[in-house]
């Protein structure tokens, strides 16, 4: 119920229209060689064969989106930047440290929130619709699978275009936030300076001191973008439903995440002890390419719109 509700509040303000990748987006996606055939030809008769798939995707899928990922060689953020995420005790305990993280999100936010899904997620949402995909969980916080219009999915870490209140619990449009920012600091943002092409943002200390944070509305609480930030954990209840959907379905595709992060990788470990088949689509190794049947080393933009879902 919290779900469907988080989701009509997204969808009240989003406007999903066209969509197409954007121009240098590549420069986000990692190297790869050439698509091995005879992996295609498995993953083709895997999907096809699939009556109920589980869908788990990562960083790796909206790369083409134009949104940096972390991890992977060369172009993640920890390869190019200094840059590291927030972890959440930090973000909870340090006023300094919320100060400089919205002041920063706020420059990005007029481009991050403008990325739009990219073929492989309008390719899933087209599964969904053709009754192959049982459910879909996400581990990225970009809103781009909504976006495309996928209704059967779990934002397992949340989704950035919502705040939530760490007092109260209420949940806020991250749209309508940057409207309080902007009253809140009238002509920071041209003080502050360019953003990178990349969406980056830098800021030194001072600017960031001048930058003025509000609390709840109703409550005077903490604001804190609704995504789990590292160090911090996953509800059990969402948990729980995901794996729910998981025992209900007969194969898992991974796409396009290395499933580093344990929260992903155990509906995976799940999926092994179900003996249910797992098939996956990543560029470079992942964690649990030694419990997958099929696997194909690829752009997910490359890949998946390649495979018939029937
Ligand atoms: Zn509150």
């Amino acid at each position: 119920m919290l779900l469907l509700w988080r989701r009509s509040l997204f969808l009240k303000t989003c406007a999903a229209s066209s969509y197409s990748m954007p121009a240098g987006v590549v420069s986000f996606v990692p190297a790869s060689a050439s698509i091995d055939s005879s992996a295609l030809e498995g993953l083709q008769a895997f999907v096809a064969r699939a009556k109920r798939l589980f869908v788990i995707t990562g960083a790796g899928l909206s790369t083409e989106s134009g949104i940096p990922d972390y991890r992977s060689e060369g172009v993640g953020l920890y390869a190019r930047t200094n840059r590291r995420p927030m972890q959440h005790t930090e973000f909870v305990r340090n006023a300094r440290s919320r100060q400089r993280y919205w002041a920063r999100n706020y420059l990005g936010w007029p481009q991050f929130s403008m990325h739009k899904p990219n073929s492989a997620h309008l390719v899933l949402r087209d599964w969904e619709e053709q009754g192959k995909i049982h459910w879909l969980v996400t581990q990225n916080v970009d809103a781009l699978h909504t976006k495309a219009g996928q209704q059967r999915l779990t934002e397992l870490h949340g989704c950035s275009h919502r705040v939530v209140c760490l007092g109260c619990g209420a949940l806020t449009l991250r749209a309508e936030l940057q409207k309080h920012f902007a009253k809140l600091n009238p002509g920071w943002e041209v003080q502050a300076g360019a953003v990178a092409p990349d969406g980056d943002v830098f800021l030194e200390d001072d600017q960031v001191l001048h930058f003025r944070v509000p609390p709840c509305q109703a409550c005077g609480g903490i604001l804190k973008p609704e995504v789990t930030f590292f160090g911090d954990t996953v509800q059990r209840g969402i948990v729980q439903l995901v794996l729910d959907r998981l025992a209900e379905s007969d194969a898992v595709l991974v796409a396009g995440s290395s499933l580093q992060v344990y929260s992903g990788y155990r509906f995976l470990l799940a999926a092994s002890e179900r003996r249910i088949p797992v098939a996956i689509v990543n560029i470079g190794p992942t964690r649990a390419d030694h419990l997958a049947e099929v696997r194909v080393s690829g752009r997910c933009g490359e890949v998946i719109p390649a495979i018939q879902p029937c």
